[in-house]
C-alpha cells in the first residue's frame, strides 16, 4: 500500500497552495470549498471513522483530495464524489500514486447511493466520510438515513453548533427535532473540535467532526415514523410553545385540543410539558396514541 510522507501530503500547507497556483483554482463559495490543511485533524477523522483495510468508503466532496491521500491509505477503497469540475484534473494529479481510489464526477445529491453501494460493494455496508457544504450536510445525512443505504457509519466535519444539537438530549438548549431525526438512526459521538485555522481558506465559524454509528434496530418502536416526525417537529416549531399548542398549532397534522389533551395525559405527562422535555421513546409513545385514534 502507498504510503506518502507527511510533508508530501496535501495536509502541509505548502502543498496546498502549490497545487491550488499550478491549477490557477478559484475557490468556489457556493460549493463550501475550505480545504483542510492539518494532518492531525485528518488522522483522527480516520482513526474516529474506524476506517480500515477490509473498508470501502464513500467520500463526498474531496475537494483537491487532501482527505483522500489519508483515506486511500487507511481504506481498502474509496470512492470519491466531486460536483466541481474544475477539481478533477487536480484530483487526477494528487491521487494519482493510489490505485484503490475511483472520482465520480456528480451531485451526490442526484446519485442513487443504495445502488452504488449495491454495485461497488455488493450491499455490503460502506463507511462515509465527508466535509460538505454546511448546508447539504444535513439533508445528506438524513437521505443516507431515511434511505437505508447501507452503511456502518457517517463521520462529518460540521459547524460545532450543529454537532451539538445532533448529541443533545432533553433539557438542553440545544435539543431538537435534528436531535431526534438523528437519535433515531444512529449514535453520536463527537470525535474532534476543528478550529477554523485548520482549513484553507479560513472559514467564518468553528467546527466538529461528528462520528453517525447506525443502530441496526433503531431505540425505540414506533407505529408509525412518519408521524413521529411530524409531530416532532410540531412539537420544537416554536419553542416556547408547550406541547398541546405545537401539535394543535400543526398545519401537517390536524389534531384537535381534546385529542391532544387525552393523549398527553395518556402519555402520562403534565399537560403543559414542552416538546422539549420528551424523549425519543416519549415521542414514540405520545405518537403510538395519537395513532390510535
Ligand atoms: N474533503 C476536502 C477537504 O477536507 O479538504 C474538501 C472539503 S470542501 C469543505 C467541500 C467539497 O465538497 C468541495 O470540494 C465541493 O466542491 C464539494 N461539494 C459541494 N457540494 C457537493 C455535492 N452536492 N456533491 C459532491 N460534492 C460536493
Amino acid at each position: 500500500m502507498v504510503k506518502l510522507a507527511e510533508t508530501e501530503k496535501l495536509s502541509n500547507p505548502k502543498k496546498t497552495i502549490e497545487v491550488i497556483q499550478k491549477y490557477g483554482f478559484n475557490f468556489q463559495k457556493r460549493f463550501g470549498q475550505n480545504f483542510l490543511i492539518d494532518g492531525h485533524v485528518l488522522d483522527r477523522i480516520i482513526a474516529g471513522a474506524g476506517v480500515c483495510e477490509d473498508d470501502l468508503v464513500l467520500e463526498i466532496g474531496p475537494g483537491i483530495g487532501t482527505m483522500t491521500q489519508y483515506l486511500a491509505e487507511a481504506a481498502g477503497r474509496v470512492i470519491a464524489v466531486e460536483v466541481d469540475k474544475n477539481l478533477l484534473p487536480i484530483l487526477e494529479e494528487t491521487l494519482a500514486p493510489y490505485d484503490n481510489v475511483k472520482v465520480i464526477h456528480a451531485d451526490v445529491l442526484s446519485l442513487d447511493l443504495s445502488r452504488l453501494v449495491e454495485e461497488e460493494n455488493g450491499g455490503r455496508p460502506i463507511k462515509v466520510v465527508a466535509n460538505l457544504p454546511y448546508y447539504i450536510t444535513t439533508p445528506i445525512i438524513m437521505a443516507l438515513f431515511e434511505q437505508h443505504v447501507p452503511l456502518e457509519n457517517v463521520t462529518v466535519m460540521v459547524q460545532k453548533e450543529v454537532a451539538a444539537r445532533m448529541k443533545a438530549g432533553p433539557g438542553s438548549k440545544d435539543y431538537g427535532a435534528l436531535s431526534l431525526a438523528v437519535q433515531y438512526y444512529a449514535e453520536p459521538y463527537i470525535v474532534a473540535n476543528v478550529p477554523c485555522n485548520c482549513f484553507m481558506p479560513r472559514p467564518n465559524v468553528d467546527s466538529a467532526v461528528i462520528r453517525l454509528t447506525r443502530f441496526k434496530e433503531p431505540p425505540v418502536r414506533v407505529s408509525d415514523e412518519r408521524l413521529m416526525f411530524q409531530i416532532i417537529r410540531a412539537s420544537f416549531n416554536q419553542r416556547r410553545k408547550t406541547l398541546m399548542n405545537g401539535l394543535r398549532g400543526s398545519q401537517e397534522l390536524h389534531i384537535d385540543k381534546a385529542r391532544a389533551e387525552a393523549a398527553i395525559a395518556e402519555a402520562g405527562l403534565p399537560a403543559a410539558v414542552r416538546g422539549e422535555a420528551l424523549t425519543l421513546a416519549q415521542f414514540a409513545a405520545l405518537t403510538d396514541l395519537l395513532a390510535e385514534v
